[in-house]
């Protein structure tokens, strides 16, 4: 465990890693070492991603095993349909949020959308996108019969899809700007703690507050373990980010875990480890019931492993509003700005990437705007190190990068844009909307290896595409470190 300094920046957290090595606590970290190497053909793209049960075929990218799939397939159409595999699964997650609204809602972009799409697929001779497009998409998936070019173009439509359908899902954001309040400090009370993961719905997290509000014995209240979650027009307290979670967990210091929809496996593993009770919103539990379990638990413990030390809470973080942010993008100014966001992966030491590039920007004079863990890091980091300069904006979390595309785009200032850096990726849908920025014109930069390069001619008609449209698509192989991407970042 000498090495808990690469596997996060926090000094708490590496606090917590020794203390979970030490009573044999199983987490994230033991489970990537043990999963490396992983599949050399997947990260590579050469691993077929069509719906056939002839395979599964794979091409070796050194020409000394398969050079074809058995169907004839070659490596350029199995890399561009891995593409649009992914953005196909991207589009159908971003159509998700969307689908309690209609039960297949009209893609209909916003006028500030509408200004930079219609161009861009006027430009390019292409039709009106629809959902028709996810059936097509899943067609062209079916059988390999398409050339490359096509697979990359109707990826490109769907990453726009997944755009509108983010943008859609941003009609329920907050009017006005929230604060938020973020880091173990959260925790400084040392009482019960009920954990968020995962999206479990308003009004059932409403109903345990006010059981935490009301209830007569030991005070308990909730925080949220790397979700971004609004109740009653706030933000439920960020104690860890989404990498620190199963940290926290195995801490001790909380009492209780909601399991909400999308909670990864593990955390509910290292509450079995702990003994932390897990409930489901599906469980259908009664509130009183909840908050009963987590001060039980509570009562058993003798003491968490958080330190006592831990840093006080930013209150004052303000996550902007559209309206706000319109107005930081307004005509008078020139300040050029840097998005830096997205989510921790295990491919990172947690916090490097996003704390080291958003700090040497802030040196260099770039205003720099985050969302996501990557924005939690930041809030983390002015409080460690007491920072008072250079402080990001803080984005709405589903919505940050295309908010500030639209807002510079109806401000004419799209040019004040240095890059958006995506730190981390968690899911296709971010993977998707990353794309789809960058075809709208934006530079964009993914840290998380995308699985393209098992062909150099699919990689470079790719960005011939989004470079026709004056944006740009970085991608790794490898994790970058933070000055590859800070050199991309700075480089015009
Ligand atoms: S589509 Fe072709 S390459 Fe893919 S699994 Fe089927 S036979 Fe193999």
């Amino acid at each position: 465990m000498e090495t808990t300094h690469l596997k996060t920046v926090d000094p708490i957290s590496q606090k917590l890693l020794l203390s979970a090595s030490k009573r044999g606590i199983e987490l994230s970290w033991e489970r990537f070492e043990q999963a490396q190497p992983q599949d050399g053909f997947l990260r590579l793209g050469l691993s077929c991603p069509f719906g056939c049960m002839d395979g599964p075929c794979r091409i070796d990218p050194f020409g000394r095993g398969p050079g074809k799939g058995i169907c004839g397939l070659g490596k350029d159409e199995m890399v561009a349909g891995m593409l649009l595999r992914l953005c196909l699964q991207g589009t159908l997650e971003a159509l998700d949020t969307v689908l309690s609204f209609d039960a297949i809602p009209d893609v209909q972009f916003s006028a500030e959308l509408n200004q930079i799409t219609a161009p861009i697929l006027s430009k390019n001779g292409q039709y009106d996108l629809s959902a028709n497009d996810i059936f097509r998409s899943s067609a062209m998936l079916h059988r390999p019969s398409c050339s490359f070019k096509r697979l990359l173009s109707q990826s490109f439509r769907l990453s726009l899809l997944t755009l509108g359908f983010l943008e859609k899902n941003a009609e329920q954001s907050l009017s006005g700007p929230v604060n938020v309040s973020a880091g173990y400090g959260s925790l400084a009370d040392h009482s019960v703690y009920i954990g968020i993961c995962g999206n479990p719905s308003t009004s059932f997290l409403e109903a345990i507050e006010l059981e935490c509000k009301q209830n007569s014995g030991l005070p308990a209240s909730l925080v949220s373990l790397g979700e971004w979650l609004v109740m009653n027009k706030m933000y439920i307290p960020v104690a860890c980010t989404s990498g620190e979670a199963e940290l926290l967990l195995g801490s001790g210091a909380i009492h209780l875990l909601v399991a909400g929809q999308g909670t990864d496996p593990g955390l509910v593993d290292v509450c079995r480890q702990m003994g932390v009770p897990v409930i489901t919103e599906e469980e259908l539990p009664e509130p009183a019931d909840v908050v009963l379990q987590a001060q039980n638990y509570f009562a058993t413990l003798s003491q968490s492993m958080l330190p006592d030390d831990i840093p006080a809470v930013h209150e004052d973080q303000v996550v902007m509003s559209s309206e706000q942010f319109n107005k930081v993008a307004g005509k008078g100014n020139r300040e050029k700005l840097a998005l830096v966001g997205g989510t921790d992966t295990p491919q990172q030491s947690l916090g490097q990437l996003p704390v080291e590039i958003a700090s040497s920007l802030s040196d260099q004079g770039f205003q720099v705007a985050s969302w996501g863990d990557a924005a939690l890091w930041m809030i983390k980091d002015s409080k460690m190190n007491q920072k008072k300069e250079g402080a990001p904006l803080i984005l709405e979390p589903g919505q940050g990068p295309l908010l500030t595309i639209k807002a510079l785009a109806v401000a004419e200032q799209l040019d004040r844009l240095q890059g958006i850096c995506f730190t981390g990726l968690k899911s296709c849908k971010d993977f998707t909307a990353a794309l789809g920025l960058a075809y709208l014109g934006g530079r964009v930069c993914v840290a998380t290896p995308a699985p393209l390069h098992g062909s150099q001619d699919v990689c470079r008609v790719l960005a011939e595409m989004v470079e026709h449209n004056h944006g740009q698509f970085i991608h790794f192989d490898h994790s970058p470190q933070p000055q590859e991407i800070l050199e991309w970042l700075t480089s015009f």
